[in-house]
């Protein structure tokens, strides 16, 4: 038998359904390896190996009385902006250190009911502004493929848990890529679907309109089985929308025959590392070979998908972030002298350097003078970079491209030059401005570091875009590769 941490979601529940091992045995494997594993990433800022213990024989004995949901005894990992019961729930933050939610997540909350097992809770970028997990609080992510690089952020401990096999599947959420490129750094597939999919209640707050939780596997085939489960309307979501999930899992199977991809023109442009650009032709032609038809199309406002997310983002995050005050959330400070000084010095201890630029750059953006000349203006552009998206899938069916414009980058390379930092996100951001559900699949390496095939679809079409990563998988294995240390 394949060892069992080597296994996706998909064959750990056939192995488990002919009883070739139980849900125990399996968790005890996992809970071995972060043990043994994780310091050398720190993708982990909660392990809950008792609750998992638990939780595991009720579900063998739940199969035992022929009582299983579709996850039954199988493992996953949450990042820690889903509010778990009784667990800490710190979005990577010294300001939620000790937060105990009252209540689950809806995603914590339905993945639980399908019989899933929580093994702890990832590492990430504070409150989730970032794109290499280096603004934690809990320290940096490491990435398996080399410890000396980031794994990408901000869903970096997930994606570093899954690649280096310590888990088979992980949450995450996605503002402005922090799904997908995190996956194309780890050689894992990340799957962001359309904004008001999956529910947001119990997911702490970054920018609202833009965030949306997916997930983060080995198979894309794991990616819609999860999918699935997490998907549909919640009304605790006021964003949530009403509409039937379809079964992800069956609509995989359709061949790629007639399916037609933009390739869009300014993806391409100077600011794509060459070898990566390579690796991302070379996948268009797989899928060329197997009878899509590619055609160029044009997102002529893409450039502007940057400067506009950081006013929109921002502008949210700072509205958002209110509420930890050190009053009705929240790190407080000792001792204050008066009310300003315990709201001050709660903040002020309580928030990590990249925070706080995102509230003072979000606060100006909102303040009376500047309303209009930038917030109000992004909005405007924000429409017509959606405009752009709308035109193009007239034609298409799915949009394809590089994920990140590089492959991992070193810890500290870019964290003295937020712009730089932000330009990370370059390829993934539009899709959050648009609300359109996207996937990154691994699709080769660079100088022995994987990168990523990013495939946009448009609103509510995330079976093509599913559909489309898992043909993909059936002609290449860049999505079974395992980083050194970790088979
Ligand atoms: N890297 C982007 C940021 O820092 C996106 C983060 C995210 O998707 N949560 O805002």
């Amino acid at each position: 038998m394949q060892e069992l941490h080597t296994q996706t979601l998909t064959q750990l529940a056939a192995g488990m359904q002919r009883g070739d091992f139980s849900s125990v045995e399996l968790i005890e494997v996992l809970l071995g390896r972060i043990e043994s594993l994780d310091q050398s990433l720190n993708a982990f800022i909660t392990v809950t190996a008792d609750a998992a213990l638990a939780a595991a024989a009720r579900a063998d004995d739940a199969r035992a009385a022929g009582d299983a949901g579709v996850l039954n005894g199988l493992p996953v990992v949450h990042k820690d902006i889903f509010c778990t019961k009784g667990v800490t729930t710190t979005c990577g933050s010294r300001m939620l250190e000790n937060f105990v939610s009252p209540y689950d997540a809806t995603i914590v909350e339905r993945l639980a009911a399908a019989g899933a097992v929580v093994l702890g809770k990832t590492n990430m970028d504070e409150f989730a502004m970032g794109s290499s997990s280096e603004t934690s609080y809990f320290g940096p992510v490491r990435n398996p493929w080399d410890r000396e690089r980031s794994p990408g952020g901000s869903s970096g401990g997930s994606a570093a848990a899954v690649a280096a096999r310590l888990a088979p599947a992980a949450t995450g959420t996605d503002t402005g890529g922090s799904i997908r490129q995190p996956a194309a750094l780890t050689g894992t597939v990340g799957m962001k679907p359309t904004y008001g999919r999956v529910s947001r209640y119990g997911m702490v707050a970054f920018a609202s309109s833009l965030d949306q939780a997916g997930v983060i596997t080995r198979s894309t085939e794991d990616a819609a089985l999860l999918l699935g489960v997490m998907a549909g309307f919640d009304q605790r979501d006021s964003t949530s929308i009403d509409r039937p999930v379809p079964d992800y899992v069956a609509s995989l199977a359709k061949s790629l025959k007639g399916l037609r991809i933009g390739i869009v023109r300014q993806h391409f442009d100077a600011g794509l590392e060459e070898k990566t650009a390579a690796a991302v032709r070379e996948s268009l032609a797989v899928l060329e070979a197997q009878g899509a038809i590619l055609t160029e199309v044009d997102l002529p406002n893409l450039d502007l998908s940057v400067p506009t997310y950081y006013v929109v983002a921002p502008a949210e995050c700072s509205s958002n972030m209110s509420r930890f005050d050190g009053v009705r959330f929240g790190h407080r400070a000792k001792d204050p002298e008066d009310l300003f000084d315990l709201y001050c010095r709660s903040r002020g201890e309580g928030f990590g350097a990249e925070v706080k630029r995102r509230i003072m750059t979000g606060t100006y953006v909102l303040s009376a003078g500047y309303y209009d000349a930038y917030y109000l203006k992004a909005q405007r552009v924000r429409q017509l970079i959606a405009q752009d998206f709308n035109k193009a899938f007239a034609e298409v069916d799915i949009i394809a491209g590089p994920t990140s414009p590089t492959p991992a980058f070193r810890l500290g390379d870019k964290t003295d030059d937020p712009i730089t930092m932000y330009l990370n996100d370059i390829y993934t951001i539009g899709a959050n401005l648009a609300g359109l559900p996207a996937i990154s699949t691994p699709c080769g390496f660079v100088d022995g570091l994987p990168v990523g095939l990013h495939l946009v679809g448009p609103h509510f079409g995330e079976e093509t875009v599913l559909r489309c990563a898992h043909q993909y998988q059936q002609q290449t294995d860049w999505h079974e590769a395992c980083p050194e240390g970790y088979q």
